[in-house]
């Protein structure tokens, strides 16, 4: 098929900036030219990789196999009732566009969730969720193409098994799939979801009540100066899980750091911070030729330049060690290494 590239440069499409290639390259704007190119026999025979915007991936070495990057468009109404609005959304679309659209449309439920990077089509694999806030929670429908027989499906809110940073896409569907459209549902009432302080304290800088349009520019202004631009320096966000170990394991370790801090998630479970474990652990601002612990952010793993993907892995297994010797505790990377 003649838009198949070969021997292509991925550099500008992750945002750790790794410069590795991939074997073919192709790119997909619709359904019907996905499943057309999922016949050809290159897909059929190579390694397949679906791509959105590349930023929650780690490119440990070149990709022997063939790259398809989404870039399937269109923002639609789908239904519409007194309390909400129903939205498809192609999976291509850009996600912090689709958050700026809402807000747009007086419409609530995504703006703690502004400026994440990536494409709609990747929310739904690992349940984005930001400041007090869960992609699962807006979701209702996702429709994908089986790669295998090419085939269209759609599944529920429930079938998608969303947990945190988890989801079907991640497990039992990995590699099978190829997510082309996802429903949102979203409220016309001000949902005004402030129960992360931090909002609160920069909507009082902001001499702002809260809306979702305050709601939305209080998270850029916060991530803007907390999280380091990929443009500027290469990384994946959060590099690692909070990881979550049993409450009474968390007392045991409170009883020696009494700072650790954790989130009681259920009866039995605790949701430890990896970045204060990662930083009390000594690692913030630690590097290693180009490859770096963020020095604001010991969460995010960041690339100084010239970091290959086998510098970042590698540290990235330093940090899991270091954190497991001091607390014996393993740390899960968020991020997918290929
Ligand atoms: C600075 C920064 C901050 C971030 N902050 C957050 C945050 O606050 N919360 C959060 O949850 N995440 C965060 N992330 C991670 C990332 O932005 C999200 O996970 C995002 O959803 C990834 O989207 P993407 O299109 O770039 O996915 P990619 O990196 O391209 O892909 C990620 C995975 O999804 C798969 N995939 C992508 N699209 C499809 C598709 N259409 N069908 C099937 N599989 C697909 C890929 O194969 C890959 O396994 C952050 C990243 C950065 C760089």
């Amino acid at each position: 098929m003649s838009n198949i590239q070969e021997d292509y440069c991925l550099k500008n499409h992750n945002t750790f900036g790794i410069d590795a290639s991939a074997k073919y390259f192709a790119s997909f704007s619709s359904e019907s030219e996905l499943i057309a190119l999922l016949r050809n026999k290159i897909c059929k025979t190579e390694p397949l990789f679906i791509l959105g915007g590349g930023s929650n991936i780690l490119l440990t070495q070149d990709f022997e196999g063939i790259v398809l990057a989404n870039d399937i468009k269109g923002i639609d109404i789908a239904y519409e009732d007194e309390q909400s609005v129903s939205i498809t959304v192609g999976a291509g679309e850009v996600w912090h566009d689709f958050v700026l659209w809402s807000i747009n449309q007086n419409l609530s439920g995504i703006e703690n969730l502004a400026l994440i990077p990536g494409l709609i089509g990747a929310s739904p694999m690992q349940n984005i969720g930001a400041y007090g806030t869960e992609v699962k929670d807006v979701i209702t429908k996702v429709s994908y193409i089986e790669i295998e027989t090419g085939t269209k499906k759609e599944i529920t809110n429930k079938e998608c098994k969303f947990g945190y940073r988890n989801s079907i896409f991640k497990e039992e569907l990995k590699g099978k799939v190829v997510i082309t459209q996802v429903v949102y549902q979203l409220s016309k009432t001000p949902l005004n979801n402030i129960k992360y302080g931090a909002i609160t304290e920069e909507l009082k800088l902001l001499k702002k009540e809260a809306s979702p349009s305050s709601i939305a520019q209080a998270v850029i202004n916060i991530r803007s100066s907390k999280l380091p631009d990929p443009k500027v320096l290469g990384n994946s966000g959060s590099f690692f899980k909070n990881p979550i170990i049993e409450t009474s394991e968390f007392e045991k370790l409170k009883k020696e750091f009494p700072e650790m801090v954790g989130y009681t998630i259920s009866e039995s479970k605790t949701k430890i911070a990896a970045g204060w474990l990662i930083d009390n652990a000594g690692l913030k601002g630690y590097r290693k030729a180009d490859a770096g612990v963020h020095k604001n952010q010991a969460l995010v793993l960041v690339n100084y330049g010239n970091a290959s993907g086998t510098d970042i892995i590698n540290l990235a297994k330093e940090v899991q060690q270091r954190v497991k010797d001091k607390y014996g505790i393993n740390l899960d990377p968020e991020v997918n290494i290929l």
